[in-house]
Order: C-alpha cells, then sequence, then structure tokens
C-alpha cells in the first residue's frame, strides 16, 4: 500500500487539507504501507516559497510524518513533457489557439453548448483546424495549449473502470470533462497529466483525494490507460464544510492549522473539528 498527500503550496493548510492528509495516512497504516508527500507546484505565479515549510510543519505537528523524499512536480517538467509526447505520437491530442475569452464566447454562441459537471466543456474550436495550419500556426510561435482529443482517447481505451473504496466500481466517460488541456500554453503541463504520471512514478497504489476530483478521475484511467500506468485503487472522500455547509477554501485564512495551532488549538481539538475517517475494512488489493 502506497498513499500521498498532494497539496500545492499557494496558501496554508486549512482543516480540509488536515483531513485529506490524515486519510491518506490513515489508509497507508492500515495496509501496513507508506504515506507520501508530493508538492502540486507547477503553478508558480501561485506558489508561496514559505508554504512548502509551513504544509511539512503543520504535518509534523499533526503527527502525519510522511516517508522518502518529498515530490516536487516542478522540478519534473521535462518527464511531463515526454508524456505529452507520448501522446502526440499516437495523435491523441491537439494544439488549441483559444483565449478564454473566444472559448467564452464560442459558448455562449452555440445553443446545448455541452456541459460537464464542471459547467461548460471546450466546444471542440480547434479540433477542427487542418494539420497544415495547426503546424503553421505553430512555427509562428502562436500560443498554443495542449488538449487531449477526448473522444478519440474513448476510442483507443474501450471501456475502462475505477475501483473507489467508498463509490465502488465506476463506469469510464472519456468524456465527462470534454477535451481537456494537458499542457497549459503558460506551464506546458496541467494538473491531470503531472498527477497521473506522478501517481505512477510514486507508485501510488491507493489515490485519497475530495469527492470534488471524482470526477477527474475519469480523465485519469484514460491517461493512465494511453501512457501505460498502473491503475491505483481510489478513495474520493466527503469534503470538510465550514458551518453554512460551504467547502473550505484556501483564502478562509481563518481556519488554517497555523492560525488554530496559534491560537492554542491542540491535535486532538482539530481532529474533533473534522469528519470520521472512513472505514476501511478487508482486501485493499484491488480484488472487489
Ligand atoms: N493538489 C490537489 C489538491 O490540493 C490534490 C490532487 C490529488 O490528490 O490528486 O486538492
Amino acid at each position: 500500500m502506497r498513499t500521498r498527500f498532494a497539496p500545492s503550496p499557494t496558501g496554508p493548510m486549512h482543516l480540509g487539507h488536515a483531513y485529506a492528509a490524515l486519510v491518506a495516512r490513515e489508509a497507508a497504516d492500515h495496509g501496513n504501507g507508506v504515506f507520501l508527500l508530493r508538492f502540486e507546484d507547477i503553478d508558480r505565479s501561485r506558489v508561496r516559497p514559505g508554504y512548502y515549510n509551513l504544509i511539512e510543519e503543520d504535518l509534523q505537528w499533526m503527527g502525519l510524518e510522511w516517508q522518502e523524499e518529498p515530490m516536487r512536480q516542478s522540478d519534473r517538467l521535462e518527464v511531463y513533457s515526454n508524456a505529452l509526447t507520448a501522446l502526440q505520437d499516437q495523435g491523441l491530442v491537439y494544439p488549441c489557439f483559444c483565449t478564454r475569452r473566444a472559448i467564452a464566447d464560442e459558448i455562449s454562441r452555440i445553443t446545448n453548448a455541452p456541459h460537464g459537471p464542471e459547467g461548460p466543456v471546450y466546444p471542440g474550436t480547434c479540433r477542427k483546424i487542418s494539420a497544415d495550419e495547426r503546424t503553421e500556426r505553430i512555427a509562428m510561435k502562436t500560443p498554443h495549449s495542449w488538449r487531449l482529443n477526448c473522444a478519440k482517447a474513448a476510442e483507443a481505451c474501450g471501456q475502462l473502470t475505477f475501483r473507489d473504496l467508498l463509490h465502488g466500481v465506476i463506469p469510464v466517460c472519456a468524456e465527462k470533462l470534454g477535451d481537456v488541456i494537458l499542457a497549459r500554453r503558460d506551464i506546458a503541463t496541467s494538473y491531470h497529466l503531472a498527477v497521473v504520471t506522478d501517481d505512477a512514478e510514486q507508485q501510488i497504489t491507493l489515490v485519497t483525494r475530495g469527492e470534488d476530483l471524482l470526477s477527474s478521475t475519469h480523465i485519469h484511467r484514460v491517461l493512465q490507460n494511453l501512457l501505460g500506468y498502473p491503475e491505483p485503487l481510489y478513495l474520493h472522500h466527503e469534503l470538510v464544510c465550514d458551518e453554512k455547509g460551504n467547502r473550505l477554501a484556501t483564502r478562509d485564512k481563518a481556519r488554517s492549522l497555523a492560525s488554530l495551532r496559534a491560537s492554542g488549538c491542540s491535535r486532538t481539538q482539530i481532529l474533533e473539528k473534522l469528519p470520521p475517517l472512513p472505514a476501511l475494512t478487508g482486501n485493499l488489493a484491488g480484488e472487489t
């Protein structure tokens, strides 16, 4: 059993992060396994150097020791670029020259624009561009991202599933989020591409994370299949909410662990503010 906690050092940890880390640590303990730390720090414009240390301090204070050297995504851009090349070689991605504005305009023009769980999905404008025009615009250094052609990817993968310890076996819908971005124009990778590549590199066998990411797992299984990565088990846990039922956000500094600690809150008092941990029983080796 290998699990990981993958925070972004873009703000202090709040109770939601503490819960995510506890779930991952608990699952590793349950399987006599290893708990790893990974900093999802590709978005340099939002990362603040002090947060790496603060996150480590918070975890140590919570008694959540990780094993092995923490991984930093910012060290691994070349690996992601190789993964993108593998998908380019399979003809499953295409360059997208659209600005956010152009996409919003296009969506507002279409009646019945396709929607996913997170709102309207990319309308596919650049999917229709000819190969010649793509080459020309790239040669002219027109800024572009790279998108997964999800219909082609679905065809290449056939029917996949994933198993979630709380939600059961779920059939994958490769089109769930539309033609997602795999390499941003400014960063040359994306959350989706980096996370599957890192889970494979860190040999994660159980991916634990908030249920807000359940729909992303459809894309992740597709990418794992296309890139020849192993299939992990999943556990999408509930999100920690405030008294009004809203999920906690990083900007919600008042609930940061650091400020709770500073105000004299003990570890036990923090644990009391969190939902119970999911009960893990039985075989976690991949058989239902
Ligand atoms: N960095 C993500 C977050 O902080 C976690 C992503 C994942 O666990 O796959 O929510």
